[in-house]
Parts: structure tokens; C-alpha cells; sequence
């Protein structure tokens, strides 16, 4: 994979960080993309994070939710590698309530990110990529967009969605060398999971057959995997990573 160019959606959040370390690892040049934000200047400590952990590594802002400007800041990235071999689609939020409380904002931000997001982003690549004759896109959904869950209809939807999306595209593009899969991680340890009430959290943690919830680091070798060279013949699946909580 030496040199192969990578940029991860959310790579700044839990699980694309660690998405990030473990496609550097494989020799890949790695941009993180992370939430634009008007105060704090996270890419620059996060390059620094990981420079004192030994990997080299570029940040930059996007908000996904406008193609304007993913089109811009992808379009630079292309500019100064060449073009992106490797996308991974892992910027998401939740923004819980029944469907009874659920505001049209909530519905709206949920989905402008987690789908309009994957729309966006994948948008700006699949072109070069087809050029190029090679490309990986790996989209992170949720065993909630497989099987639902109680107060995340925007959520469940948005994931559910990118598996139809990752689908249709992965047919539009198989013969040219670029496949497109899903990765359904189920509960991660994470802040999101922290999020959840602690009384709820012990219910969920004893529907999982293998008994705690998953590593970010566990996702990320699934990711790892479908980017690699060697794994063209996969495309169009969708891949849980969940402890066995949900089968089928
Ligand atoms: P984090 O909140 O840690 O990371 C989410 C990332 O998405 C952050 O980097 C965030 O940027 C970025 N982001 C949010 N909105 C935008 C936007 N509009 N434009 C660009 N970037 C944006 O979450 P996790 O690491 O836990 O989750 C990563 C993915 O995995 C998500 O898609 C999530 O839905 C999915 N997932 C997580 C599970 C879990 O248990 N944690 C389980 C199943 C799926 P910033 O930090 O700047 O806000």
C-alpha cells in the first residue's frame, strides 16, 4: 500500500483515529478530516498527538454535510497527492429522541451527516478513482441501521441507508478495479456509548454474547483489511463487528 493516499471521514473522532493508525501502518498517506470548528484548532493538535506517537499524519477540516466545500477540500487534497485511493465514510452523530419528540432538526442533522455526508465525500472521489483504476471507499454504518433501535429512527435510518447506497455503487463500479463496502461495528467503547445511561448501557452490555463492548481498534483492522490491495474480490458487503449481539 506504500504511498497509497487515505482520507478518513471523522478521522479526528474514536474509531478514525484509530482508523487512521492502522492504515499509516499499512504505508499509507493519511489525511484525517474533522468538523470545521470556529474557536478551537483541533487538526493541528491532533497532528501533533499523533506526531509524538510516531505517525505522520495531516488533518484538515470539512464539514461533510456541505458538498460546496468537501468539493473544495477534496479537490486540494487532489491537487497536492494526486488524487485519493483509499476513502473511508466515518463522520457520524446521533441526536437521540422518540419518534413522538424527535424535531425536524434532529431528523435533518442526523442525516445530512451520517448519509448526505457518505453521498458527499464519496462524490468527490469515485471519478479519480475510476480513472486511476483502483479505489477502496469503506463506509461505517451500525448494527442499529441493521436491526433499529428504540429513540434512533434518524439514526437507524441514516445507517441503513449507506448500506443501500454502498450496494447500488459497488455495482456501478466493480469492473474498474474500486469496491465499496460497509462495516456495521456494533457498541464500540467510546464516548457515544458513554453517552448512553448508565442503566441502559448494562442492558446492552448483556445482549452481547461475548460480553463487553468492541475496541475502536477492532474496527479499524476490519477497515484495514478491505483497503488492502489484495481484497478486490470483496465489495458490496456489509461486515458486523459486533460480539455476536446481532446475527443474520
Ligand atoms: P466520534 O464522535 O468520536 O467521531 C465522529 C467524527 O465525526 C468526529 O471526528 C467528528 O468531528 C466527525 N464529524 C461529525 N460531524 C461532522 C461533519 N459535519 N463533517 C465532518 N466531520 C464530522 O464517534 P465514533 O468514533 O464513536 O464513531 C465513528 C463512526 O462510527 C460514526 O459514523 C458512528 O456512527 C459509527 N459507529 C460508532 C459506534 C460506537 O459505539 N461508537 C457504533 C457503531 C457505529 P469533530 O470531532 O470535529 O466533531
Amino acid at each position: 500500500m506504500n504511498g497509497r493516499v487515505a482520507v478518513v471521514t471523522g478521522g479526528t473522532g474514536t474509531i478514525g483515529n484509530e482508523i487512521c493508525k492502522h492504515l499509516a501502518a499499512m504505508s499509507c498517506r493519511v489525511i484525517a478530516l474533522c468538523r470545521p470548528r470556529a474557536v478551537d484548532c483541533r487538526t493541528a493538535e491532533w497532528m501533533e498527538a499523533r506526531k509524538n506517537e510516531g505517525y505522520d499524519m495531516e488533518a484538515l477540516e470539512c464539514d461533510v454535510t456541505d458538498f460546496g466545500h468537501t468539493s473544495t477540500v477534496f479537490g486540494d487534497i487532489a491537487r497536492r497527492y494526486g488524487g485519493v485511493d483509499i476513502l473511508v465514510n466515518a463522520a457520524g452523530i446521533t441526536s437521540d429522541a422518540t419518534l413522538r419528540k424527535m424535531t425536524v432538526e434532529q431528523w435533518q442533522s442526523v442525516v445530512r451527516t451520517n448519509l448526505d455526508g457518505v453521498f458527499n465525500a464519496t462524490r468527490c472521489v469515485i471519478e479519480g478513482m475510476l480513472d486511476r483504476g483502483f479505489g477502496r471507499v469503506i463506509n461505517i454504518s451500525s448494527v442499529n441501521g441493521q436491526k433499529g433501535q428504540f429513540g434512533q429512527a434518524n439514526y437507524a435510518a441514516s445507517k441503513a441507508g449507506i448500506h443501500g447506497f454502498t450496494m447500488s455503487v459497488a455495482r456501478e463500479v466493480a469492473k474498474k478495479g474500486v469496491t465499496v463496502n460497509t462495516v456495521s461495528p456494533g457498541y464500540i467503547e467510546s464516548p457515544m456509548i458513554m453517552a448512553v445511561p448508565e442503566e441502559h448501557r448494562a442492558k446492552i452490555l448483556a445482549e452481547i454474547p461475548v460480553g463487553r463492548f468492541g475496541r475502536p481498534s477492532e474496527v479499524a483492522r476490519v477497515v484495514a483489511f478491505l483497503a488492502d490491495e489484495e481484497s478486490g474480490f470483496i465489495t458490496g458487503a456489509d461486515i458486523s463487528i459486533n460480539g455476536g449481539q446481532h446475527m443474520g
